[in-house]
């Protein structure tokens, strides 16, 4: 796993009256041990994955508090655990990416929702959106919507998320239905500080076991019909108001008073940004002051009428502030104001961008779009000339560096995965390009220069189903790429069985790297095993395990190849075979190596305890002959290495830059590899730089 979170499981332990320090994202941690939760899993993605990682890390403590944690398999299946605080007191949380998660999470979330709960159950979603957001822009909010779930999107300081967790699960038991809570990229990684609590233990827990199931067989809490045309109706006709009762009671969305007579309705995760703005504008102090009322909504959904009315009836005008599309709090408020026919003026996206972040820039030009009319005395000169500050800083730095070159997303140095794609580019200039299918994770990257190859992505897993349909339309077979995570997630039987069952054709690659790699490195089912792993540095752990392997034959799958990624040569005949043969059905190739991240972090200690304690060490490094190199850069175009790069010519005849190697390079071997398999020039060397060098090393060097 990518971190140790030793002082952060140090910090679960926290009594009452003491002080978390730390992030967001393990502030919430924290709080769900506070709040008696009994089980708790998700399935790993940015920004939420330190909250399972920690957990599955702390299992020791966790089992003295008798609370289960599970790293599922997929959001789906964490969603589904839920179904345990469907008939049981039991206090579970999940979590997991969204958007992306949630929609693979729908059709249990779905079920749970008709169902209704009766232990508090809350979904932390990494809300992956704005302009650090990896997946498709699209919002959480219309899942909540939809399934009549309950939205929270708390203010993002410590205090407010800590205790937002604890109220969710009590909102969640007040009104029978699940929790879901919001946190932004910059909520989970806000840091600050809380008072904390004791931990509660769980009331149902691995400590304290169930009596079998419920004494009186309920088939109302069955998602089946005839029960759901009645859950259909508990949702708006009992859950509604007795959730609607229960944040009005609690005063859940907090007020803060301005002198104003207009006002701002801000979704919790944006206040801070809000207040920055505000700040820039000259109309709020350092410490949250501001002359503006503002309605901060830590829950988003469902809002309150009765508190958006009370709110907005005395003002002049107010203006909502809603990330994202389609405006739906802005809707629901209109409803709201003209059903009690209050006539304040309502703003929203007429004076906000309507897709995509809300910077604080966008907020200092919409606020101000919003006062001028409706307070003109207002005197908001400091935003105007802060804007302008900004734009004459950019069009200084756009004219002093001049046109910049687009620096794509790569893979890490030495990663096992871009010698594959040297080998597919290498393949495709003698058969010619085929339709790549790829996937979600790290091997995307190779849809950038200089590979280029990917002309599809549906999600994780889904590759080779995304090539069903256009695989029986091709000249040439199309490939699909996907990772090992992907596989165990969605891809073995999205894509895999599918395939088997409608006798498709088709090659497949897997890239066989050993971990969930792009989350974090989280281990999979088919991870080796730790002793496997500790083999001797410099060799690779990715090949310890076979499951991958048994599974695809174990299904049926008749044409198999385990290739070794560094080797280019193999890779590239095992791959032109698959394209070519004239064997009908599914080609698969477990393209193996261990993600190099990975391997970095396991050996770096190894290596630095041998160094310690004298021992020879040999590193590897690659370089280039800058005599012999032509300055062609085929090897750049082939490998994509941010280590391999160029130089000026040191030959004064010569003008075109050479290629070099820079410090970073990790000895993977993929420059001479590829130098080999594509003919290119002489110049690459190998050098192995000795630490600690033995009496033989030393008169070897004399000698030489
Ligand atoms: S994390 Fe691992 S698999 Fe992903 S790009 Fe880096 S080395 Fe490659
Ligand atoms: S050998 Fe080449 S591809 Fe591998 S890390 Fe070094 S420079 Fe990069």
């Amino acid at each position: 796993m990518e971190r140790q979170f030793t002082k952060e499981i140090e910090s679960l332990r926290l009594g009452d009256g003491e002080t978390f320090h730390g992030e967001g994202i393990l502030a919430v941690t924290k709080a769900l041990l506070q709040s008696g939760v009994s089980y708790v899993g998700g399935y790993q993605g940015a920004p939420v994955s330190h909250l399972l990682d920690v957990m599955v890390q702390a299992k020791d403590y966790l089992d003295e508090l008798g609370v289960h944690v599970e790293a599922c398999t997929s959001e789906a299946s964490a969603a589904a655990m839920l179904g345990a605080s469907i008939n049981y007191p039991a206090r579970g949380a999940v979590t997991w990416k969204s958007i992306v998660g949630t929609n693979v999470a729908a059709d249990a979330l779905s079920y749970l929702a008709s169902a209704g709960v009766m232990g508090g159950t809350l979904i932390v979603l990494g809300e992956d959106y704005g302009e650090g957001g990896v997946v498709a822009q699209e919002r959480s909010h219309a899942f909540a919507l939809k399934s009549l779930m309950w939205l929270l999107d708390p203010r993002p300081n410590l205090a407010t998320i800590a205790e937002m967790v604890e109220r969710g699960f009590e909102l969640s038991e007040a009104s029978s239905t699940p929790v879901m809570m919001e946190l932004r990229i910059r909520a989970c990684h806000v840091r600050g500080s809380f008072t904390t609590k004791r931990n509660l233990a769980p009331a149902v827990s691995t400590r304290n076991r169930l009596d079998g199931p419920p004494k009186e067989f309920i088939y109302d809490r069955l998602a089946h019909p005839p029960a759901t045309f009645r859950q259909e109706k508990l949702k708006s006709e009992v859950r509604l108001p007795a959730a609607r009762k229960f944040i009005l009671e609690n005063r859940l969305n907090e007020v803060f008073a301005g002198s104003e007579n207009v006002g701002i309705l801000v979704q919790g995760g944006l206040y801070n940004g809000l207040m920055r703005a505000l700040r820039t504008l000259g109309l709020a102090d350092p410490f949250g002051a501001s002359r503006i009322p503002i309605l901060a909504l830590n829950v988003v959904y469902p809002l309150v009428p009765e508190e958006i009315v009370g709110f907005a009836r005395d003002k002049k005008a107010i203006l909502v502030l809603e990330e994202g599309q389609p405006e739906f709090i802005e809707q629901e408020v209109a409803t709201f104001l003209r059903r009690a026919d209050v006539p304040t003026r309502l703003h929203g996206k007429d004076c906000m961008h309507m897709a995509g972040e809300y910077s604080v820039e966008a907020l200092v030009r919409g606020l101000a779009r919003f006062l001028a009319p409706h307070a003109p005395h207002l005197d908001t000169s400091g935003g105007a000339s802060w804007l302008r500050e900004l734009k004459d800083a950019k069009e200084k730095a756009a004219s002093l560096l001049g046109a910049l070159p687009q620096r794509p997303p790569t893979f890490c140095v030495g990663c096992p995965e871009r010698p594959v794609f040297s080998a597919m580019k290498l393949v495709a200039q003698d058969i010619g390009r085929p339709h790549v299918s790829m996937d979600v994770g790290c091997h995307a990257f190779a849809s950038f220069e200089p590979f280029s190859q990917g002309n599809t992505l549906l999600g994780y897993g889904m590759s080779l189903a995304a090539a069903a349909g256009v695989n029986p339309m091709s000249s040439r077979r199309a490939v699909a790429v996907m990772g090992d995570g992907g596989f165990w997630h969605n891809g073995l039987l999205s894509g895999v069985a599918s395939n088997l069952l409608n006798k498709g054709d088709g090659v497949l690659v897997i890239m066989k790297n050993g971990y969930a790699s792009a989350t974090g490195t989280q281990e999979l089912i088919s991870s080796p095993p730790e002793d496997a792993r500790m083999v001797a540095v410099g060799a690779s752990a990715a090949g310890a395990d076979r499951t991958i392997e048994n599974t695809l034959k174990g299904l049926g799958v008749n044409w198999l190849r385990t290739v070794n990624n560094y080797d280019v040569g193999a890779m590239a005949r095992t791959y032109r075979e698959a394209m070519t043969t004239p064997q009908k059905g599914l080609k698969v190739i477990v393209a193996e190596g261990e993600c190099q991240l990975e391997r970095q972090r396991r050996l770096k200690p190894q290596v630095a305890d041998k160094l310690k304690k004298g021992e020879r060490h040999v590193r590897v490094k690659y370089g280039v002959d800058e005599d012999t190199c032509t300055g062609d850069h085929s090897c750049i175009r082939l490998s994509g290495c941010p280590t391999l790069t160029v130089k000026d010519n040191p030959d004064p005849l010569r003008r075109d830059p050479v290629a070099t190697v820079i410090d970073g390079c990790v000895g993977c071997g993929l420059c001479g590899e590829n130098a080999h398999a594509a003919v290119l020039c002489p110049s690459f060397y190998r050098a192995e730089v000795v630490q600690n060098p033995s009496l033989f090393d030393k008169l070897l060097h004399k000698v030489l």
